[in-house]
């Protein structure tokens, strides 16, 4: 059971349980002292941290963790134990948003926190992170959660809520838009909700039964399956007959350049290819292709810390549902990292922690 809403401050104890990435890119488990909250940074009583595709890149050496054990768990919530100054905050149960920025540059001002550029890091990347019984974050990204939302729901929120936000918001879906969203994982199954929220008619594709019937549940109109190559270069076909004409809008979160390909090739004029999150591949085609149609490439890297009030609000009305598929222990992490390898997990997987 996770145990919530009980200052422990007085209670923490001295030594804490982490998972730490190695230098050797593997995952261990190890203890470490429980940080303390000072220079405007609070500790928090980590109860819940998903399990995101993002930790595959860390494991596969093509993420940087910028020094080496890091603890990883970019998407964390949990409850305010330690404050440094605001004390109102204490016994708070809150989401982390993990990006560290300064809070007054332009793009702080402008909803791009992300881009701050004063940037101290990602909480979870290059910061140590909730893949641990206490983590620290400062305080001004602390997103309180309703008692509606749960600390595991929250967790994911973090990361796949405030992605699919953001990117809506980036893509500028107008009132029955019609939206494809290429890739029904964590990301994907949010993104459908986010979409169809601003207005959007949804087609959802993906490679597997289960997942696109999760995707039909949470508000996809209609559901392409395509797992090969094949299946892809006739993609804009099935989406036209489908939507009845093409896409303005198309969400990859696949990043495969037979997908990319595809999602371009399925657009109307003037329409978007929103590219979610990182992809190694690169893109496939003439820009003559672009240019003909004036079609524009969005690309859209996780949120600001506004996306994920906003998905936490929309949670706490139940307009935005989080998919976990499991959960698991810190000993069960690595297991349920490589769980991710082969697209099989339906939403997220969420480590939690036994008290
Ligand atoms: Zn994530
Ligand atoms: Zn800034």
């Amino acid at each position: 059971m996770i145990a919530t809403g009980q200052p422990v401050s007085a209670a923490a104890p001295a030594v804490m349980k982490v998972a730490e990435l190695t230098s050797e890119l593997t995952i261990r488990p190890a203890e470490r002292p429980v940080p303390k909250a000072a220079d405007g940074w609070a500790v928090i009583r980590v109860d819940a941290a998903g399990v995101c595709g993002t930790e595959l890149h860390f494991l596969d050496g093509l993420m940087d963790p910028r020094g080496t054990p890091r603890v990883l768990g970019h998407e964390a919530a949990g409850m305010v134990c330690e404050t440094s100054g605001r004390s109102e905050l204490l016994g708070m149960a809150a989401a982390v948003y993990n990006v560290v920025n300064c809070g007054s540059c332009r793009y702080c001002r402008t909803g791009r926190d992300r881009l701050c550029l004063r940037s101290g890091g990602m909480i979870g990347f290059t910061v140590d992170g909730g893949f641990s019984e206490y983590m620290l974050a400062p305080e001004a990204n602390l997103v309180p959660l309703p008692p509606a939302v749960a600390p595991e729901e929250g967790a994911v929120l973090a990361c796949s809520g405030m992605t699919a936000v953001h990117a809506v918001r980036l893509s500028g879906i107008g009132l029955d838009s019609p939206v494809v969203i290429n890739g029904v994982g964590g990301v994907g199954l949010m993104l459908i909700q986010a979409a169809r929220l601003a207005g959007a008619t949804v087609a959802a594709v993906g490679d597997d039964p289960t997942k696109l019937a999760m995707a039909e549940s949470l508000g996809a109109r209609a559901c392409v399956t395509a797992r090969t190559p094949e299946d892809y270069s006739t993609l804009d076909q099935q989406v036209c007959d489908l939507l009845g004409r093409r896409p303005d809008v198309f969400f990859e979160t696949v990043g495969t350049r037979e997908t990319m390909r595809a999602g371009l090739r399925s657009l109307a004029p003037a329409g978007a290819f929103v590219q979610i999150g990182y992809t190694a591949q690169p893109y496939d085609f003439h820009p003559g292709e672009l240019i003909k149609n004036e079609l524009r490439i969005i690309t859209s890297a996780a949120g600001s810390k506004e996306d994920l009030e906003t998905a936490v609000s929309l949670a706490a009305q139940g307009r935005m549902k989080t998919v976990i598929s499991g959960r698991t222990d810190l000993a069960g992490l690595t297991d349920a990292i490589e769980g991710l390898r082969d697209r099989r997990v339906l939403g997220r997987n969420v480590v939690v922690y036994n008290r």
